[in-house]
Order: structure tokens, then C-alpha cells, then sequence
């Protein structure tokens, strides 16, 4: 049995929102009877842009992170309902049914990933549909997917089995696995978001004038070897993909003819360490 699914890449997405207003064009003022009634105007975000910031001067960048309802298989908006007024479709796709669902405001707190929006005029809980009404009108992809200029967002219909797969080819994670819901929406990148940074420059005294130090080996260890890299002509080196918090690293910073250093450094969010200047070996 073939399910939607989304592949989100967190790398390509630009915050320019153009999939939150494709959603608001298909939604707003527009009734789609047996999947959602008008989504209002302000308010709701049923995908929702997230930003973060790793960092800091001069090393430094922003994530956005694009949250639609993730269509979980084991949604426990649907289990709170006993799958009537919030159900799965066979394609995978879960959506809240605007008659049975009236009144229910209890259901928003049944969401993990705040996904779920209430609707005052209307009395009633919203949420993305994944755009059902035109894929069941043989549409290939929902509008936020269509919006996006950089292919942030792709729409796949294929089996778990398939979807297992491409996630693993691809390096795909889901957004709070700890949540135990097993969503549909999976991410690309997601370390930008949910990870951290570290870097930092390297410098070398020459003629009493500090010089970029190109090609200083710099390793990062918490125990076994965890990564090592060389610095570019700038000096700069950068880890990524980190986990933050509970692990101390040792970062070594070795160069031909200067004196190497060490730094202990606990990670509790992504760190920019300024210039480290080595000095040279005395003859
Ligand atoms: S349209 Fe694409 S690039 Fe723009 S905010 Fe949405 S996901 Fe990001
Ligand atoms: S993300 Fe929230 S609203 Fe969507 S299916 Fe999962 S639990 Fe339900």
C-alpha cells in the first residue's frame, strides 16, 4: 500500500514563506466539504516556519526548519478520538473531519509538535491536509510543494518499505522520534537545526604579525576519535553535526613547527572560538 510522505530538506529551505502562502491561497475563504472547512485568514500556521541560531560573530548561520502536521502512523490526535473525528486515511494521510470535530478544542493539546490550530469562529480544530482534495482530484503534490523554488519540499507516494530505504540512503531523520508517533514528515540536514557547531580560526605568530594558519590539523575527541579536519586558507576549521550537553570534547590543534594546544570544551550549544594563536617551537 502505497502512503504520502514528505522529504523536507532543512539545507535548501530560504524562509521566503512561499509555502505558507500557497497553503493560505488553497485554504483561506476556500471550504473544501469532507476534508477542511476555511482556514481563517490570521493565526493559523498549518505549516509553520521555525528559525534557529547557531553561533556567533564571526562564524555564525540560521536554519529554517518548515513544520507541517506530520501525518503520524501512530498520531495521537487520532487515538484521542478513536479515530473518528480525527482519522487516517488509507494513503496515510490524517485529517480532522470539520462536522465531528466541532467543539473539540481538547484535541490541540493532543498534538506533540503543536500542529493543531483553533479555529474560534468556526468552533473547531484545523490542521494541514496534506492539500487531500486535490490529490484526490489526481494532483501529484500539495501546494507548499509546488511553491518551493529551491525544492526544499518533496512529496513521495510509496511504501514504508520504499520510504525506509530512501531514508536510510539519504541520511533522513524524523523531527522528536522520543515522541513516539512515527511521522510521515522526514528531514533532510536536520542537524542544522537540532545539532551544534563548533569552530574557530587558527593563527600563527610570523615576524611578530599573526598569519592565517592554513593547513593546521585540528582533531575533536570525546573519548574514541570523533572527527579531525585542516584549517582553509583562512585558518578556519568548523565541526559540525554535534551533540549538545552530558560530552566534553578535546579539541587538539596541531601545526608543523609550532607548539600544539588543547581545549576542553563542553558542548551545550554551538560555540565560535575566536582566533587560537599557536606559538612556534624555540629552536
Ligand atoms: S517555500 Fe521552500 S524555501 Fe520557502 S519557506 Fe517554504 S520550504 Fe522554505
Ligand atoms: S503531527 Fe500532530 S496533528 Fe499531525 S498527525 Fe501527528 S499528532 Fe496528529
Amino acid at each position: 500500500m502505497k502512503k504520502w510522505h514528505l522529504i523536507i530538506d532543512v539545507e535548501k529551505c530560504e524562509d521566503c514563506n512561499n509555502c505558507f502562502l500557497a497553503c493560505k491561497d488553497e485554504h483561506v475563504d476556500n471550504d473544501w466539504p469532507g476534508y477542511s472547512s476555511p482556514q481563517p485568514r490570521h493565526g493559523h500556521r498549518w505549516i509553520n516556519i521555525q528559525r534557529k541560531e547557531r553561533g556567533k560573530y564571526p562564524m555564525v548561520d540560521v536554519a529554517y526548519l518548515p513544520t507541517p502536521c506530520m501525518h503520524c502512523e501512530q498520531a495521537p490526535c487520532v487515538a484521542k478520538t478513536g479515530g473518528d473525528a480525527v482519522y487516517q486515511r488509507q494513503d496515510g494521510i490524517v485529517l480532522i473531519d470539520p462536522v465531528k470535530a466541532k467543539g473539540r478544542k481538547d484535541l490541540l493539546g493532543a498534538c506533540p509538535y503543536g500542529a493543531i490550530y483553533w479555529n474560534k469562529d468556526l468552533d473547531i480544530p484545523q490542521k494541514c491536509t496534506f492539500c487531500a482534495h486535490l490529490l484526490d482530484e489526481g494532483w501529484k503534490e500539495p501546494r507548499c510543494v509546488g511553491a518551493c523554488a529551491t525544492g526544499a519540499i518533496r512529496a513521495l507516494l510509496i511504501t514504508d518499505e520504499e520510504m525506509r530505504t530512501t531514508a536510510a540512503a539519504e541520511g533522513l531523520e524524523v523531527l522528536h522520534p522520543e515522541y513516539g508517533t512515527a511521522p510521515r514528515v522526514y528531514y533532510k540536514n536536520l542537524h542544522r537545526f537540532n545539532k551544534c557547531f563548533l569552530g574557530g580560526s587558527v593563527a600563527v605568530m610570523i615576524n611578530g604579525r599573526e598569519e592565517c594558519a592554513e593547513g593546521a590539523k585540528v582533531r575533536l575527541n570525546n573519548g574514541p576519535l570523533v572527527t579531525e579536519t585542516t584549517t582553509d586558507c583562512f585558518g578556519d576549521f568548523r565541526f559540525d553535526n554535534l551533540e549538545r550537553g552530558g560530552a566534553t570534547y578535546l579539541l587538539e590543534i596541531t601545526h608543523r613547527d609550532y607548539q600544539s594546544k588543547g581545549l576542553a570544551i563542553d558542548l551545550e550549544q554551538s560555540v565560535t572560538l575566536g582566533t587560537i594563536t599557536l606559538v612556534q617551537i624555540a629552536a
